[in-house]
């Protein structure tokens, strides 16, 4: 049987930090992914010869563990376009143009609005996303959903619908009535304030030459063939000195395991001997939110020729945001938008050409008729996909949080798990990767 130090399980960007930071470290360390590629929920593709991020692209100013890897792999970055006026759809289907950040919405809506967002970045101010469930109300907080916590708060509907969209379809991927009021508080504090959710050029404000993907594999690169791709974890056995990793007829041992799989993945591995019940449960109540992150390629950015940048809201809308998601030195003009969760399990029923048809109605709304022929037109895909399951990543039910939430990061015996699913600063987000993993090596190293 082949020993290694540690057995990576996972080659997402979590599991290749980590993998990474042990053999710098000096430790021999093997990488298993079940995948025929690297990257996880990373992944670039060519169509029609252009380059579409189909997972994660974006990059915000406050992500530092995810900026200083990108300098230290020699990654170059560029400024998402955002040059002109963003548009905003009302509840009758009027795109109204705006500058700035503040919606166009009625004198009473916005001031609804403002203080909403007030009470909200107060509370954020006093949680730690590390730890959420030592603020002294998050019992209560976690027992409502945060839909109900928006009705309590105000009766303003436009109002609650938009402070809803930034964190339920844009973020958690989830209705504001599946999720508790403390895990919209986390979502806005991994990100240091709700009004960084808000502000798409904040949260949105830069991309990787390239894509994003390039971080996986550049680590990849650097780990050589200590990564093993079609590596499918089916079983781990695991006692006082180590742990067996059993891939097909395979077995492998190492001291430590780190296994890099997104929460609800690990019922797929079977333990010997079983996980603590608590680990069990804790993730059978974090799951995914499901987002469909549909891009057209124009021959040319014909939204820039009227003034517009590109960027557009529509609580009411099919896609309720888009945004002009052009790589850097293309000529053509390429939108990015989004069909969450309840929407997304409609349109996902229906067939391609129809869903097709809804989203570039959706999309010409914002637009008008040139949006409706794009001569490329692509969908992703991760809710079809066992490994990942929905995207962009997992959150807790309602008083999961405080009941499960701080199970997820313990080790049992040899293994330490995560992902950024599990982070608190960059919660389902690459730079929460980056931490976890820098983590969990530091776990393995210091023997904790
Ligand atoms: C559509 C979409 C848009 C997003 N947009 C952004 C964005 O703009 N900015 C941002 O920062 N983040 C974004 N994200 C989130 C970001 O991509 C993820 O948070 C991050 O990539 C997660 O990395 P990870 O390594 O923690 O997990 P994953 O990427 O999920 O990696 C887990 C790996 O484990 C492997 N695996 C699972 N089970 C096994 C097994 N049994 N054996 C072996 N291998 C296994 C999987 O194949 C996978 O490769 C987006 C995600 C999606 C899906």
């Amino acid at each position: 049987m082949t020993t290694h130090d540690t057995i990576v399980v996972g080659a997402g960007v979590t599991g290749l930090v980590a993998a990474w930071r042990l053999a710098e470290a000096g430790q021999d360390v093997v990488v298993l992914e079940a995948r025929d590629r690297v990257g996880g929920r990373l992944r670039s593709e060519l169509h029609d010869g252009s380059l579409f991020e189909i997972g994660g692209q974006w990059v915000s100013p406050d992500q530092d563990a995810l900026k200083a890897l990108l300098e230290e792999l020699g990654l170059k970055t560029y400024e998402r376009y955002r040059a002109g006026a963003s548009l905003y759809v009302d509840r009758g289907g009027n795109a109204k143009r705006f500058d700035g950040e503040d919606l166009p919405v009625g004198p009473e809506t916005a001031a609804a609005i403002e203080r909403l967002t007030k009470t909200l970045d107060d509370l954020v101010a006093e949680i730690d996303p590390d730890r959420p469930w030592d603020h002294p109300e998050a019992q209560r907080l976690d027992r409502i959903t945060f839909q109900q916590w928006l009705e309590d708060q105000c009766d303003d509907v436009e109002a609650r619908d938009n402070i809803a969209l930034y964190v339920g379809p844009a973020m958690l991927t989830k209705p504001a009535w599946a999720f508790s009021a403390l895990q919209a508080l986390l979502m806005a504090a991994s990100a240091g304030s709700f009004r960084h959710l808000v502000e798409a050029d904040f949260i949105l404000d830069r991309r990787v030459a390239g894509g994003l993907a390039s971080v996986p594999l550049e680590l990849a690169r650097r780990l050589g063939d200590r990564v093993r791709l079609c590596q499918d974890v089916t079983a781990i056995e695991y006692d006082a000195d180590g742990a067996t990793v059993v891939v097909g007829q395979e077995r492998l041992r190492a001291r430590s395991v780190v296994l890099a799989v997104p929460p609800p993945l690990v019922r797929r591995i079977r333990f010997t001997p079983e996980l603590p019940a608590e680990h069990r449960h804790a993730r059978e109540h974090q799951s995914f939110g499901l987002v469909i992150k549909v891009q057209v390629e124009y021959p040319a950015p014909f939204w820039r020729e009227v003034g517009l940048s590109g960027t557009g809201f529509g609580p009411y809308q099919l896609v309720h945001e888009v945004y002009d998601n052009t790589p850097e030195g293309y000529a053509t003009g390429h939108l990015v938008g989004f069909v969450s969760d309840e929407s997304a399990d409609r349109i996902g029923a229906l067939s391609a050409d129809q869903r097709r048809e809804q989203v570039l109605s959706s999309l010409a709304t914002y637009f008008g008729e040139q949006a409706l022929a794009p001569t490329t037109y692509v969908e992703s895909d991760w809710q079809h996909q066992e490994l990942t399951g929905g995207a962009y990543g997992t959150s807790f039910d309602v008083g999961g949080l405080t009941r499960y939430g701080r199970v997820l990061r313990e080790p049992v015996g040899p293994i330490e798990f995560g992902t950024s699913d599990v982070s608190g600063l960059g919660f389902q987000h690459v730079d929460g990767a980056v931490r976890i993993g820098t983590e969990l090596a530091q776990c393995v190293l210091s023997g904790r």
